[in-house]
């Protein structure tokens, strides 16, 4: 009896136990339920063949998931360039997500920890969260990263085991799910309409972003997209993270997988722990692909740590631990079939597809499908959430010890600072570095009284960098001068030099044209910290005849835009006079509201003119102007072109091959631009190296002005009108217009002259129209550049030299091997052709939109 009772207690509470696991199991189905699967969601799984997911639904499906659970933030960060939103969305525990405010300010300190005392900084390491960034498809043909990412998003808020806990409660997880939504939608609406045709697959024909397509990634520094300015907000002030992946894809014949480490050569002035901590990031990854039984993973070569200033080569001199995974890429979503001898090394310490340490289960060929791009890119993504987790205590003390020992070797280094004096020759210029300067997060303050330092008395006004704060080492690689490593690393085995995966230099001030002086002695004076965007604005004097602009500031093009759109006429000084140089700008009249609305907009001062001038001055037509665009994926030079003259408000048209082609092309043009490219890629004759690209892209796609092309320019040229080639296109006008200029470097070995992206010095002939407004002297970017020589004929006065390389010394930041076949060259001519002129740029005069110093040797071309 007493048994049967005990047995009945223990039905009973098993029953009652039962139940209330039924009730528990039911409740957290109920919970699960609530969140829609990607699958459910999207309706295939994403990653499956010929099928991706468009930005718009990706979008819609964020907002959903951030109405079904509360493990994940959605903010929209504003509009794409063309208008799309571009998402974070932050992952974490809820009670992480209620208290981000402080958990914000925990990690501010920690990444900039002056004045906070050790014990404290103790007490925040353990109080604070790991806060990792990962971005996908910054390059938006690379189509795997985001859409992995929705999926690696609904398992961290749906997994309850006790790994993803471990991610949500010490990691906040800052999730860019695309970096170019303008680029995701271009891709997925060409594929869609390629898909099922004999082009399914086939790249883009055109830019994949509007302006900058791959170059997104060149953005780091300068900040000229706005997702670029979205991404700084993120990482460089509001939450610089510990650890940052851009997930990436390369091209489809070699490892499967990259994750880091770099390799050699690695850029100078980061922290040392920053190089060890992306080793630990990177085996953690490589191993957990490894366990997961994935083959093909490569890490510690192919890709250098000394590359461009895009965004995971930047954030390490932010004390950001920035990588990159980049995935083989199929064709699309298409599967792409690999034969085992098509698999090929060939790459930076990856000299054979053999195996090697750093790739010891080499991937045999067979079919290569998106799925497996996205199941690599989310166990990495999952792999660096978790070693974060696990290691939350270490990655943050580490942020603060980097933050700490960069600020020491700062405050003890040579220079101990840079000073950007107020005086310059294009100050509106020197105030818009200083404000991309403080969207980087770095320190600046302002003089406000004059301050001597070094001997040098300073005016108010003036900025002052200490190398004595955190980011000292992205100060010292954009104001300092640099040289590009020259030795084992960067020369091949029978001495040549090996191209450097990018410029070999990025020193902001010096492509600006901006004067930053490096100082080492105490600086005495009364400063302020800049805690916003320093404002420019102009003013109108009134009380003279009429108004002069300073023709060497970039902002007075722009003014001048504005005036000329709204009716009124400009005049160009060709003669100096008292305290008027070539090349200023004057406004005899206009309605002072619109001269002073124009002041205020571009900061430009409209001085008083104290007589009319009468001689020595033309009034100004402004050109119309027409620049080539082709197809062949776009040519981004093109793309920036477009996006600097927008933003100096320069009218001009896109002028595709058939419109060339038609000819009388004078009727409609004053001037036509041909931006940096091939020779090949102009006329369509392309090379081997690009047949295959021939027959991948439709028809109508495949662009190039031919033969009737380029008798179309050359009479247009004859009729009077200017042609102007930039960089490599001076090739195609000195071999198709048969020009008596020859290139000096064009049968130069690597050995012999070297030059890969660089800034050098030159004179700049600044009374000659085309070089109004510039100084006598002054720094070009020379990339791949050609070099001019005139050659002896019979009319040698019809060409002029406008600016010309130094006789030595040539190099100020880079690499540079063989000056003397720079010294004394042509590095921009004018030349006289029929009725009209040949204006050949060699160097990169608007590369980037950063070369802003010597914007105005393009701008010149439109005010004549
Ligand atoms: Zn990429």
């Amino acid at each position: 009896m007493k048994q049967k009772v005990k047995l009945l207690c223990t039905i009973s509470k098993h029953l009652a136990l039962a139940l209330i696991v039924l009730g528990f199991m039911a409740q957290v189905a109920q919970a699960q339920k609530k969140i829609t699967s990607p699958q459910e969601f999207f309706g295939f799984g994403l990653g499956s063949d010929r099928k991706i997911a468009r930005w718009d639904k990706i979008v819609d499906y964020y907002k959903l998931l951030g109405t079904e659970s509360d493990k994940l933030k959605v903010i929209d960060m504003g509009p794409s360039t063309m208008g799309n939103p571009f998402l974070l969305v932050i992952i974490s525990s809820p009670e992480n997500l209620t208290n981000l405010d402080r958990l914000r300010e925990v990690n501010a300190k920690i990444s900039d920890p002056r004045g906070i005392s050790e014990a404290e900084i103790k007490k925040l390491v353990s109080e604070g969260k790991a806060v990792i960034c990962q971005s996908m498809s910054l390059h938006a043909t690379e189509i795997g990263g985001t859409q992995m990412a929705p999926e690696l998003t609904y398992d961290l808020v749906t997994r309850d085991d006790e790994e993803t806990q471990r991610i949500l409660n010490n990691v906040l997880f800052f999730l860019i799910p695309s970096f170019n939504p303008d680029g995701q939608i271009m891709v997925t609406d060409w594929y869609r309409k390629t898909v099922s045709t004999e082009y399914e697959g086939a790249g883009l024909p055109w830019l994949y972003h509007k302006y900058v397509g791959h170059d997104n990634n060149r953005d780091g520094d300068f900040l000229n997209m706005i997702e670029s300015v979205y991404a700084a907000k993120i990482m460089y002030r509001d939450w610089p993270p510990q650890a940052y992946i851009d997930h990436h894809q390369m091209g489809s014949y070699g490892a499967r997988f990259y994750v880091p480490p770099y390799c050699d050569p690695i850029r100078p002035y980061a922290d040392p722990l920053i190089w060890r901590e992306i080793s630990w990031y990177g085996a953690h990854i490589a191993y957990k692909l490894e366990e997961a039984g994935k083959a093909g993973i490569l890490n510690d070569a192919q890709y250098p740590g000394w590359g461009h200033f895009g965004w995971h080569w930047i954030t390490p001199f932010h004390n950001i631990a920035g990588m990159l995974t980049e995935s083989a890429s199929a064709r699309l979503a298409t599967p792409l079939y690999i034969h085992p001898e098509q698999l090929r090394g060939g790459s930076r310490q990856f000299p054979a597809y053999e195996a090697q340490t750093s790739f010891p289960n080499p991937w045999p060929g067979g079919w290569w499908r998106l799925r497996d791009i996205v199941e690599q890119k989310k166990i990495s993504a999952w792999a660096l959430l978790d070693l974060a987790a696990r290691n939350k205590e270490t990655v943050l003390w580490n942020a603060y010890l980097k933050a700490k020992r960069q600020t020491e070797r700062g405050a003890k280094g040579k220079p101990a600072a840079y000073v950007i004096p107020a005086a310059q020759h294009d100050p509106l210029t020197a105030v818009r570095m200083v404000n991309t300067l403080l969207l980087s997060g770095i320190e600046i303050k302002k003089a406000r009284n004059d301050f001597i330092v070094d001997g040098v008395i300073y005016p108010e006004g003036s900025f002052l960098i200490s190398l004595a704060q955190p980011k000292m080492g992205l100060i010292r690689n954009l104001l300092g001068q640099t040289h590009y490593a020259d030795n084992e690393w960067t020369r091949g085995k029978d001495g040549s030099p090996l191209r450097p995966y990018d410029l070999a230099t990025h020193t902001m001030n010096e492509f600006m044209g901006v004067r930053v002086d490096p100082i080492n002695g105490a600086v005495n004076g009364d400063f302020q910290i800049l805690t916003s965007q320093v404002p420019v604005s102009g003013k109108v004097e009134t009380g003279g005849s009429g108004y002069v602009l300073d023709g060497r500031l970039n902002n007075s093009f722009k003014a001048v835009n504005l005036l000329i759109d709204k009716g009124i006429s400009v005049w160009r000084v060709d003669k100096a006079s008292s305290g008027i140089r070539p090349g200023d700008f004057i406004v005899p009249s206009g309605p002072e509201a619109v001269l002073r609305e124009v002041a205020e907009q571009t900061g430009v001062d409209f001085k008083a003119l104290k007589s009319e001038l009468k001689e020595g001055t033309h009034k100004i037509k402004r050109m119309r102007v027409g620049m080539y665009q082709r197809y062949w994926g776009g040519n981004m030079d093109e793309g920036w072109t477009r996006f600097l003259l927008e933003q100096f408000s320069f009218p001009y048209t896109s002028l595709m091959d058939a419109e060339i082609k038609k000819g009388d092309l004078i009727k409609k043009y004053d001037v036509i631009i041909l931006p940096q490219d091939s020779t090949g890629m102009i006329t369509g004759e392309i090379g081997p190296r690009f047949r295959r690209r021939i027959s991948s892209y439709p028809p109508e796609y495949r662009s190039g002005i031919g033969k009737v092309g380029v008798e179309a320019l050359k009479a247009f040229v004859e009729n009077g009108g200017t042609l102007v080639t930039l960089g490599g296109a001076s090739s195609f006008a000195i071999e198709e217009l048969g020009l008596n200029v020859s290139n000096a470097v064009a049968n130069t070995s690597s050995q012999e002259f070297f030059c890969p992206g660089s800034t050098l010095n030159v004179t700049f002939e600044n009374t000659h129209a085309l070089a109004y407004g510039m100084p006598s002297e002054g720094l070009v970017l020379f990339w791949s550049s050609p070099v001019f020589e005139i050659t002896p004929g019979e009319h040698n006065e019809d060409y002029e030299t406008v600016v010309r390389y130094i006789e030595r010394d040539i190099l100020r930041s880079g690499w540079l091997i063989g000056e003397e076949h720079l010294s004394n060259k042509a590095a921009m001519v004018s030349a006289k052709y029929g009725k009209g002129q040949v204006i050949l740029i060699g160097f990169r005069t608007q590369h980037r939109c950063q070369t802003h110093g010597t914007f105005k040797l393009l701008f010149n071309v439109w005010m004549r």
